[in-house]
């Protein structure tokens, strides 16, 4: 395989050079540097200062974490942003395709669909894995994205070590490895392989295993070459000053973070057992994640039956090869107990 950077950048982006604002020449550091250079009010109250544009203090700290460099990482208002602006660099409207694998994450759909370009649907085979072959004679030369999600959102697993390096290998175009449930998963993370593979772009969110939903941060992990195309694009203060301080806090308590990560796996195990007992449920999909995949008798009567308990869950039943499935977030012990007495009493 060849895969070339400049060749797969739009034109247009080609001939960009990121927007230089203030803030990317000084950051406030304390000092006593008098700041007269962006228009702001000089009244401090913690925000009225434009923030850091290219989040350099979260990043260093990000950056150490997982064994990578900052010029490896690029933050975004959540990863849907990060999502959105791969798009915006890499693929020309009405003439270029990205290649998804239902059922699977519903962004990358909605995206190609904002941004008119199409998406090549394949779906997946036997216990939800990639169909490789078939992504392979899929591929054109107009195909500049694939979007790999593992743990594979909503059916749980991790996808097959070797059959995501045969694409990395063989597809000449970028490939997304959408990691937005990596904390709770029993596989490494494709981070610790960037160097190997020129074409690979890994995404994370402080959204799930972190508790940060709320905040909106999504980590863009790739080559120094691809970042800095991606960085041309990105909008300067996409990550605002109360997201910047709230993760920093949140990266730097991993005690914290792990803790509540172990529980939701302990709950995990626990309620896959409770859903065992459940009488229409029909099969459960082992799970990589902090939800649980489940195929009942009739997805849309039980769904209705739990909400009128109080439970909300996620009907899948539309979703290709997900026909009567309903999707469990492994909540807190209370609210699984609340979800198994729902589930008995219906
Ligand atoms: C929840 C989720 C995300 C998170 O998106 P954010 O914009 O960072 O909140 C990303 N990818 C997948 C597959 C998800 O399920």
């Amino acid at each position: 395989m060849s895969f070339n950077l400049d060749k797969i950048t739009r034109e247009n982006v080609k001939g960009l050079s990121p927007y230089s604002s203030a803030r990317d020449e000084y950051v406030s550091d304390g000092s006593t540097m008098v700041f007269l250079d962006a228009n702001e009010n000089p009244f401090e109250n913690g925000v009225n200062r434009y923030p850091d544009p290219q989040q350099r203090g979260l990043k260093a700290i990000l950056a150490e974490q997982k064994g990578i460099k900052e010029e490896n990482i690029l933050l975004g208002n959540g990863s849907d942003e990060v999502l959105d602006l791969l798009f915006r660099a890499f693929c020309e409207p009405k003439q270029d395709n990205i290649i998804t694998l239902p059922p699977t994450y519903g962004m990358y759909k909605v995206l190609s669909g904002i941004n008119m370009v199409e998406n090549k649907e394949v779906l997946l085979i036997h216990d939800f894995q990639p169909n490789v072959e078939e992504i392979l004679k899929t591929i054109d030369s107009n195909s500049k994205l694939l979007f790999i999600c593992s743990p594979n959102n909503p059916t749980g697993n991790s996808f097959s070590t070797k059959k995501i390096e045969e694409l990395l290998n063989s597809f000449n175009g970028l490939v997304v490895i959408d990691e937005a449930y990596i904390d709770f998963s029993s596989e490494e993370s494709w981070t610790s392989k960037l160097s190997e593979f020129p074409n690979l772009i890994i995404t994370q969110t402080l959204s799930k295993a972190y508790g940060m939903a709320g905040i909106r941060l999504g980590i863009c992990i790739a080559s120094a070459e691809i970042i800095a195309v991606v960085n041309k694009i990105k909008p300067p203060y996409n990550v605002n000053q109360l997201t910047q301080d709230k993760a920093t806090l949140r990266v730097l308590d991993r005690d914290a973070v792990n803790n509540e990560v172990s529980q939701i796996l302990t709950e995990r195990a626990k309620l896959e057992v409770a859903l065992k007992t459940v009488s229409f449920v029909e099969k459960i999909y082992p799970s990589d994640a902090n939800f649980i995949l489940a195929k009942v008798d009739d997805a849309s009567l039980r769904y209705d039956q739990l909400l009128e308990k109080g439970v909300v869950v996620r009907n899948r039943t539309t979703q290709p090869l997900c026909e009567n499935t309903l999707r469990f977030t492994v909540g807190s012990a209370v609210e699984n107990k609340t979800l198994a007495k729902a589930l008995n009493l219906i």
